[in-house]
């Protein structure tokens, strides 16, 4: 049934756009179809690489069923069918786009966008009411869209209804989700504010602020800004030289911080975040949990709570958001002082899934393993003091949302970096990028070892084609990610 359903949605049928005969797959979009015979029909809220919404309505057209009933409809999600025709720039389509467009200049009269579109089709000024003349959202969607289907995320959505509606975060607060990819920045039509409020897109102008406002050094645009890399162990152990629990240690005896954010594991391997306040809190929490692990919530209660002397250690996605905030908070936070300490990261797992997987896949329960390590590619699980390991590949299901979108792996906005790669085994690498760092670094009980920065570079970039490649669709309109699939008839 299902496969006969399957053919019969996908089959050719003739319909006519524009007194043109055309074939199309049964249930395309007609935007699609108009476009693959050169006829384009304007769209505010259409992206191939995502689901049809219709809510600019720009692209409605005319059309006339077997039955002869005449109607405007979205051709952004009406499915092509036998007999269609179809009329993209008939009197009334024209009239319909001319009166969504002098509503959509009232709400946002100034957005290039809008006014060049408006333009178009004969109107200069808006003709009804502005509420509001810096609005720049015109609530298509498309923000909230990929990040839901394309990044995985959710961090944000619509809230209200009517002149209300808006794009925000969930109860308009700093988003635990977001991950700062910028998904919704490339993609929104009209560049608006409304993706950046409560969300961390790094575009380049806030890189180059953070870069200018928190780091010092040279500019590499693989590896960050940075005064030196290095290479070094620490007396206390760790996951790999014990260097991120080495300098927390010397920051809180410096009294750089008194609580530090780190991560610590629950009953079994799922972790969360915690306030560490000495030495021992520190040592406690050392090792690498490969899980993303929000430590927003945790850094608005400590600076509600006044203190104001703090370090993080965090995720680049997280690391990120901290220094978001921390140019938003400043004004209001005169006084804090933070210390990034940001880990490499390639890539984080879903708790849930790297459990079912690994059990599958290794034969151990994750929540029971004393230590997991990703060396040379391999995923190692340490159980009872014996090695389990299986290619970091074969975990590719169990890979976080979002993560296939993230490009920093050097977690460039910290105040130092700490990873394995680029430094022998037992050794983490160091990347200093500011005074912080340096003052860090200064008391450090650390031995040093060897570095290659070929090594750290040569996986940066990796990582950055590979979110490059995942979200060059969204910079390409036409550019199609899969074939949108059929939609099922709804009109
Ligand atoms: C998800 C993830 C992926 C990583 N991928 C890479 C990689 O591809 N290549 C690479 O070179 N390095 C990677 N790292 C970093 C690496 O695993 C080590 O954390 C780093 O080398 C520091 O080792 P250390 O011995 O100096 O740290 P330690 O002295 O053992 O201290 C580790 C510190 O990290 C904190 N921590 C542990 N897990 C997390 C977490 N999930 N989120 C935030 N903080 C945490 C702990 O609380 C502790 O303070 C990754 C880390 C994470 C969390
Ligand atoms: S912020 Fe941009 S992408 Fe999101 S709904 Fe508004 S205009 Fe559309
Ligand atoms: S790859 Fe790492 S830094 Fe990027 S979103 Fe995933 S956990 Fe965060």
């Amino acid at each position: 049934m299902e496969a006969n359903g399957m053919e019969a949605n996908m089959r050719e049928i003739t319909l006519k756009i524009d007194d043109k005969e055309v074939r199309a797959k049964e249930g395309t979009p007609l935007l699609e179809v108009a476009k693959s015979v050169g006829i384009n029909i304007p769209t505010l809220c259409h992206h191939r690489a995502l689901s049809s919404y219709g809510s600019c309505r720009i692209c409605s057209v005319e059309i006339v069923d077997k039955r002869g009933r005449k109607r405007i409809v979205t051709s952004c999600n009406y499915p092509a069918e036998e007999g269609l025709v179809v009329y993209t720039n008939s009197d009334k389509t024209i009239r319909t786009r001319k009166t969504l467009l002098e509503l959509l200049l009232a709400r946002t009269p100034n957005v290039p966008k809008i006014q060049e579109l408006a333009r178009e089709y004969g109107i200069e000024k808006p003709s009804f009411w502005v509420a509001d003349g810096n609005e720049d959202c015109i609530l298509c969607g498309l923000c909230t869209r990929v990040c839901a289907e394309l990044v995985g995320v959710n961090a944000i959505d619509f809230a209200n209804r009517g002149v209300e509606r808006q794009v925000t975060t969930p109860y308009y607060a700093f988003s635990d989700d977001c991950i700062g990819c910028g998904a919704c920045a490339i993609i929104c039509p009209t560049k608006s504010k409304r993706t950046r409020i409560n969300t961390y897109p790094v575009l380049e102008e806030d890189a180059k602020q953070i870069n200018a406002q928190f780091l010092k050094g040279t500019f590499d645009e693989n590896i960050g800004v940075y005064t030196s890399i290095l290479s070094a162990k620490g007396p206390y152990g760790g996951q790999d030289g014990g260097v991120v629990t080495a300098l927390l240690v010397s920051g809180l005896q410096k009294g750089m911080f008194d609580s530090a954010i780190v991560v610590q594991r629950k009953e079994g391997y799922e972790a969360e975040a915690v306030v560490a306040e000495n030495i021992d809190d520190v040592i406690k929490a050392r090792g690498t949990k490969y899980l993303r692990v929000k430590m927003l919530p945790i850094l608005k209660e400590l600076l509600e709570m006044g203190k104001n002397k703090l370090a993080v250690v965090g995720t680049p996605c997280e690391v990120r958001a901290a220094r978001r905030i921390q140019q938003v908070l400043l004004p209001e936070y005169p006084d804090l002082q933070l210390t990034v300490i940001g880990l490499f990261c390639f890539e984080a797992f879903d708790y849930e899934k790297l459990k079912d997987t690994v059990q599958k896949l290794l034969g151990v329960d994750l929540d029971s393993v004393e230590k997991t390590q990703i060396h040379k590619g391999q995923f190692i699980a340490t159980v009872n003091g014996k090695d389990y390991s299986t290619p970091v590949k074969t975990l590719s299901a169990a890979i976080e949302n979002g993560c296939p979108f993230c490009d920093d792996f050097t977690n460039k906005y910290a105040d130092v970096s700490v990873g394995s790669v680029g430094s022998d085994e037992g050794f983490s690498t160091i990347i200093v990028r500011s005074d912080i760092g340096d003052n860090l670094l200064e008391n450090a009980e650390l031995i040093k070892g060897i570095v290659d920065k070929e090594e750290i570079t040569k996986l940066a970039i990796f990582k950055k084609k590979r979110a490059t490649k995942n979200l060059a669709p969204l910079k390409q309109p036409d550019v199609q990610v899969q074939p949108p699939a059929p939609i099922p008839r709804t009109h």
